[in-house]
């Protein structure tokens, strides 16, 4: 299974490409991880991807596209992988289908796991985290009082700044802005699959590997 799994913000995709990548004995290949492993390798092209992002510039979409030539050739990804973090602009997913056609290979299904936005927000401005060994908390199973303590630690629990409401917002809002072509582009194509993300990550698994198997003939 050659899959994009694609999902808002606190949608559940990383959990979910992991087990799905599991389940079909395929990587998972994340493109932030993609990132850091380059840029810790040390080779030529993790060399450039250090300067740039030591700049605070994008990676350009050229550098992207050698990242991922280099992981898709790699012979782990021979029966498929799970894309995760990628194509996020409609210049992305052109890149990615020239990237797959000059190996011989298509894209086999785009995973959507949707998520409505009250949702998401809940989820992700509930969130509690420990500072120190930082793991993390719900509202819902830890309440909303002030001074809750890690159950592991003992430090107390804070909100990072990527879980405030209006951080949360707003990240919602420019996933939307930014992967709304792309998502157009695939459901046109007839290729987008989409899943309901509510409830536990189970149900949501469950949903993701059926919808697979069908998408896969
Ligand atoms: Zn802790």
């Amino acid at each position: 299974m050659r899959t994009v799994i694609m999902g808002a913000p606190g949608a559940g995709k990383g959990t979910q490409s992991v087990r799905l990548a599991r389940s079909w004995k395929v990587p998972h290949v994340s493109t932030g991880e993609l990132l850091r492993e380059a840029v810790k390798l040390g080779s030529d092209l993790g060399r450039r991807v250090k300067e740039t992002l030591a700049s605070g510039r994008l990676v350009s979409d050229a550098m992207m596209v050698d990242l991922l030539r280099e992981r898709l050739a790699h012979p782990d990804c021979r029966s498929g992988f799970v894309l995760d973090g990628y194509p996020r602009t409609l210049k992305q997913v052109e890149d990615l289908d020239a990237l797959l056609a000059s190996m011989g290979s298509a894209l086999d299904a785009t995973l959507l796991i949707e998520v409505p936005d009250d949702t998401l927000l809940h989820r992700l401005s509930g969130r509690r985290s420990c500072p120190s060994c930082q793991r993390v908390y719900h509202v819902d199973q830890i309440g909303r009082r002030d001074g809750a303590v890690c159950e592991r630690c003992g430090t107390g629990l804070t909100v990072r700044d990527d879980d405030k409401e209006s951080t949360v917002r707003r990240r919602l809002q420019v996933y939307h802005e930014q992967t709304r072509p792309v998502l157009d582009h695939y459901r046109r194509q007839g290729s987008l699959k989409t899943v309901d993300g509510r409830g536990t990550p189970d149900e949501v698994y469950d949903r993701l590997t059926s919808l697979a198997q069908m998408a896969n003939g």
